[in-house]
């Protein structure tokens, strides 16, 4: 017998579940809700493990979710920080071509931000980039002035906050481990306590893919975790980077290459890298999981992307391993850094979906089955997105709360 009944459960006290609980007690206030979140407490994995960056969306194929949400996320979450006194900056940032092969992909960006509705892109010359960057060398940048920093987790820590106030609940340290579906309801079980909902929100970041077979759903992918590991910069070297400072990426990978970010504390770090990761929530190289091994390569698809990235899936490797590569990545950026510069910082694990083809899942995914909703892949720029994908996930499931207001 389940313990108490709720119209809506969502699991994940992410950025993304937190976002899509708070529209709910807003759009929808008397619909109950409840949040599972299986750590001790919100943003313990991706939504408190990330570069803290409010993109801008100027990589993102125009017309996609990622561009959409994006770019009207960014004026939102700069918004909320504002209104909620969570610690924010519009600092902008510079992509530098740092030879002449990389400008055709920077004037490219330069088009998808303007067709992306960004506005004050520049190019400059090397010139104007070291009034900007006085240590960054290029031989062209293009200038986003939109973009900025916050902390997420201190975000997430206020959607709570709110969901809360509004009556939503939050339930740490418990884990979804079983979902049923009869006619009636949903029934999710915890350690300790069993629920009923009439509608479910899989927000689960890394383990989205198991809770959706968990509900008895084939959610078509498996998520690989890529690492991302950073370097710090010493506080004595901290002035080399005055905000952020970006390469032009490879547009055949959903990442965005080793970049300097000047964090909302000042502090400056480089990273992160992409590393396949041996564990879901693998932080450490030495972190291994049988059980997350075994799932993603049994899956048809891995196989198809190991055969397609494995060289630059070496190099990440070897630069995760040796901080000597690590710093010449960086060092095209800025040459005067030195590997003495930097110190082993923190990690995070990217949840992305891989497909059975062996692509990754490049666009924001949701997908709807009988009384839930499976968020499959939302890896960045969901943290600074999230209140627009909120509202987007609760958009598409609008009919069942309807029923309840
Ligand atoms: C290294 C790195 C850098 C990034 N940089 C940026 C950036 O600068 N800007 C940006 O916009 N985005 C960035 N991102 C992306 C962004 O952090 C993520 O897209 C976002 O946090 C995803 O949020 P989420 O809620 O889906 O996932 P998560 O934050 O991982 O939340 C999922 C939650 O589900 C919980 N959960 C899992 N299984 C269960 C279960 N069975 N029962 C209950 N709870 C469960 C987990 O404990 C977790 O708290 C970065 C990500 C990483 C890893």
């Amino acid at each position: 017998m389940p313990d108490s009944h709720y119209n809506l459960v969502v699991i994940g006290g992410g950025v993304v579940g937190l976002a899509t609980a708070l529209e709910v007690t807003r759009r929808f206030p008397r619909v109950r809700l409840l949040v599972l979140e299986k750590e001790d407490r919100v943003a313990r994995h991706q939504s408190g493990h990330n570069s803290g960056v409010i993109h801008s969306g100027i990589y993102y194929k125009p017309g996609s979710l990622k561009a959409r949400l994006c770019v009207a996320g960014a004026a939102a979450m700069v918004e909320f920080c504002r209104q909620h006194g969570v610690p924010h900056k519009v600092c902008g940032k510079v992509i530098v071509a740092t030879n002449e092969n990389e400008l055709p992909r920077l004037e490219e960006l330069s088009r998808r931000g303007q067709a992306n509705g960004l506005t004050g892109l520049r190019m400059v010359e090397s010139g104007e980039l070291r009034e900007i960057e006085p240590h960054a060398t290029g031989v062209r940048a293009l200038v986003v002035p939109s973009t900025g920093i916050t902390d997420y987790a201190k975000v997430c820590e206020k959607y709570a906050e709110l969901i809360s106030a509004q009556g939503g609940s939050i339930l740490t340290s418990s884990p979804a481990t079983a979902i049923k579906r009869s006619t009636k309801e949903i029934v999710v079980e915890t350690p300790r306590q069993v629920f009923a909902a009439d509608f479910l929100i899989n927000c689960a970041g890394l383990f989205s893919d198991r809770i959706s077979r968990m509900a008895g759903d084939d959610p078509g992918i498996t998520i690989v975790p890529f690492r991302g590991e950073y370097y710090d910069l010493i506080p004595e070297r901290a002035s080399l980077v005055r905000a952020l400072i970006y390469p032009v990426p490879d547009p055949r990978f959903p990442f965005l290459g080793v970049h300097f970010t000047r964090r909302i504390d000042d502090s400056v770090d480089a990273g992160p890298n992409a590393v396949l990761a041996l564990q879901r929530e693998g932080y450490r190289h030495t972190d291994i999981s049988l059980r997350d091994l075994a799932g993603a390569i049994s899956f048809p698809g891995f196989w198809r992307m190991a055969a397609k990235h494995w060289r630059s899936g070496l190099d990440e490797f070897r630069r995760s391993f040796s901080k000597r590569a690590f710093t010449r990545a960086l060092q095209r950026l800025v040459p005067s850094l030195q590997e003495q510069d930097l110190v082993p910082g923190k990690s995070g694990v990217r949840a992305q979906a891989l497909q059975r083809d062996g692509s990754l899942v490049d666009d924001f995914t949701f997908v709807r089955s009988d009384r839930m909703l499976h968020v499959l892949n939302v890896p960045s720029p969901a943290a600074t997105a999230s209140l627009m994908i909120g509202k987007a996930i609760v958009q598409t499931a609008a009919d069942q709360f309807e029923r309840v207001s």
